[in-house]
């Protein structure tokens, strides 16, 4: 087998699991997005994956977005940033993404909505929120998220918040990475209760290759999926979680 229709046997293979795991959970299939997650794979991967149908990608470094973004824009991708982002980087993402599922502090919104004014344009978001215990990982305390959304919907306009992005705990307990997923929905399901003007919260951004079938379970409307539909990294997460710090390295083919 090539490694060309490995990628395409992968994600039919993926959108399989996900409509098989939806069905048993009762919920419709339709209703949860795959995003494929492309970090630290090149232009051929990519366009093995564009050849079988996907038009959106994650990735979770606005360096490697704006190293893709020329070569592929042949392509029609909408790049969609899931990493925790540098203020500093806010202008290559305003201009080269199509939306940010890591929104996660106001100074950041705010450096965001500047430059996409200045683009013209206005941007899809999720806010990342932390679930989990775990010290190193990003995301908005879940009890700041009502007023966080209340000063997002009033002072940077260019971004419409859609929903909520979580990554679960890193660990084989299961029951802890469900609790991170069923923390994030009960979570959504309050704020929409207490109602903030314009904001709708109608997704749920949870799930990754290791965990997805818990959070489809959980009310997960969008999967983001690297590792079983491009394979594995050669730099594990230490490299891709930017808090590990960990520089000079070259990721496959990028
Ligand atoms: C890499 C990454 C994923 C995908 O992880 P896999 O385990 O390879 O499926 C999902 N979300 C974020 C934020 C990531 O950085």
């Amino acid at each position: 087998m090539t490694e060309a229709s490995t990628i395409s046997s992968r994600l039919a293979l993926m959108r399989e699991r996900i409509r098989d795991v939806a069905l048993s959970a009762g919920r419709d299939p339709a209703a949860i997005q795959l995003l494929p997650v492309s970090k630290t794979f090149g232009e051929a991967a990519i366009r093995e994956a564009v050849a079988a149908g996907v038009r959106r990608l994650g990735e979770n470094k606005a360096q490697e977005i704006r190293s893709k973004y020329e070569p592929l824009s042949d392509c029609g991708i909408d790049w969609v940033m899931i990493g925790h982002l540098q203020t500093n980087k806010a202008k290559d993402i305003a201009r080269m993404a199509s939306e940010i599922q890591s929104l996660d502090r106001m100074d950041l919104a705010i450096a965001l909505d500047r430059r996409l004014q200045q683009e013209g344009r206005g941007m899809d978001a999720l806010v990342q929120v932390k679930t989990s215990i775990e010290p190193s990982k990003y995301g908005l305390p879940p009890e700041e998220l009502p007023g966080f959304l209340r000063r997002v919907a009033r002072e940077t306009p260019s971004l419409r918040i859609r929903g909520l992005m979580t990554l679960a705990i890193n660990a084989p307990d299961r029951d802890a990475v469900r609790a991170c997923f069923r923390t994030l929905r009960e979570l959504r399901d309050r704020v929409r209760q207490e109602g903030i003007d314009n904001i709708e919260l109608e997704r749920l951004s949870m799930g990754m290759s290791g965990d997805f079938e818990i959070a489809i379970e959980e009310g997960s409307t969008e999967v983001r999926i690297g590792t079983a539909i491009f394979g594995g990294r050669i730099y594990g997460d230490a490299y891709y979680w930017p808090e590990d710090q960990v520089r000079g390295q070259t990721p496959n083919g990028v």
